[in-house]
Order: structure tokens, then sequence, then C-alpha cells
């Protein structure tokens, strides 16, 4: 995971981003970020097993598969990654396992690895919000405080990355995945959009100086979304990842 992590940001520093870079390089096609579910079966003292509210959010501190059912010979329906936020269907657990919903999915995943979100009030930049790992060289306070507040009010799927080269440098930009490298989301894009949204509505207090998602460029200046040119892959035109940048 960490060395096929390390590949895709090796694979986005010569594709993605530079706003004015125009000469873009060739992806390289080998990408297999597969991730794997936590055993289930294990006891862990910090497992979740009290009941939670209907509604409220929780979060996977590793990959976790979603299953169909409350059982491990349940089939697993998909494994989300660490970081991940789902939403309680039913308030008790079942066999250690709660109903939750992920994106669109509905199954089951076990409380061993999952952790309660504070639902906070909808005020954003808590002193609660968790540091998030950002690969990649050190980026500035504000651009680390905006990956915490984005990833524990929004919740962030993929892994968060820059480079050096990103635009405009390496410690005010990066990129969040939205997906597995290269691909679309299975959300449509919602989930980005919520990101997006929220740097730009949140852009006074974390600099944020523009945001690039689905090959379309907003620079919080009163022009809105602006299209950009094709630049080819999905990753250069920015399917699958968010950009955001930010002032010094
Ligand atoms: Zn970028």
């Amino acid at each position: 995971m960490r060395k096929s992590f390390a590949h895709s940001f090796l694979a986005l520093a010569m594709t993605c981003c530079g706003l004015f870079a125009s000469g873009c390089g060739v992806v390289t096609g080998d990408e297999d970020d597969e991730i794997v579910g936590a055993d289930e079966r294990v006891s862990r003292s910090e497992a979740l097993t009290k009941n939670v509210p209907v509604g409220s959010k929780l979060r996977t501190t590793t990959g976790l598969n979603l299953r169909s059912g409350a059982s491990t010979s349940n089939k697993i329906l998909l494994t989300m990654p660490a970081g991940s936020l789902v939403t309680v269907r039913q308030s008790a657990p079942k066999n250690g396992f709660y109903a939750v919903r992920y994106g669109n999915t509905d199954g089951w995943a076990h409380g061993n690895y999952l952790v309660e979100v504070s639902s906070g009030s909808g005020a954003t930049g808590t002193a609660s919000n968790k540091a998030v790992k950002i690969q990649g060289p050190k980026v500035r306070a504000h651009v680390q405080a905006f990956a915490n507040a984005a990833c524990s009010q929004i919740g962030c799927p993929y892994e968060i990355g820059t480079r050096n080269g990103h635009d405009p440098t390496a410690d005010r930009a990066i990129d969040m995945m939205m997906a597995k490298y290269g691909t679309k989301p299975k959300d449509g894009g919602a989930h980005g959009t919520k990101i997006a949204n929220f740097a730009l509505k949140n852009d006074a207090k974390y600099k944020v100086m523009y945001v690039i998602w689905q090959q379309k460029i907003n620079s919080n200046d009163g022009r809105g979304w602006r299209l950009m040119a094709d630049r080819g892959s999905i990753t250069q035109n920015h399917y699958d990842h968010v950009h955001v940048s930010f002032d010094p």
C-alpha cells in the first residue's frame, strides 16, 4: 500500500495540477493500490461496542470490510480505506458489526475498527480536528489545518499528498484523492464536490487560493467554476482527486 501509494504520487507528479504547466508526462500503467480489510475476528479492547445514534458518523481506523451481513461469513461488498466515514443505520451492533452506509452502499462493518466522530455543531476548524497524514514534502501549517478540518468534517476516503513542483509550491498545495488512482469516483464525484465546496467556503480561514476538481477551476474570485482544457487522462483532468492551492 505504501509502496503503491508512492508510485501513484510519482505518477501524479508527472501529470497533475501545475496550473500553468502544459507539458504533461506519460502516465505509468502500474497501479495496484488494493486495500486489504483488517481481520474482524480479533479481540480489541478499543473496539466500539456500544449503541450509537442512528444517522451519526463513524470513522474507519484501518482498511475495513463492508459486508452484506453481520458475520465474517457474509460477503465482502467492498473494502473501505482507513479514515472513511460511514453513517449509522441501526443503533445497536449485532455480533460486533454495525449496520452502516458507506457512499451509496449499505452493509455491515465491524466495531473493532470504527470510532465515533464528534457530530459537531457545524462550526469549522474545531480543536478536535484530527491530524491527517499528508504524503510527500511538509506543508505549511494552514494547509495541514485545512486537511485536518476537511477530513474530520467531511471525510477523506483516499490518500492526500503533495510533491515537489506542485503549484504554487510543494508546501502550499495538496491533492486529495477521491478514488483509486486513475479512476473516476464511484459516487460520481459527490464527495469530492463536498471537499471542493468546503475549501471555497473556508477560503478566508485557510487561505485557499484556488481549487481544481473535475476539469474545472475555481479561484473564489466571483467567476465561479471555469472549464479547463482537456489534458487527456482522468488524473490530469482532476477527476480522481481534488487539488487545492493556498496563499502563503
Ligand atoms: Zn495537485
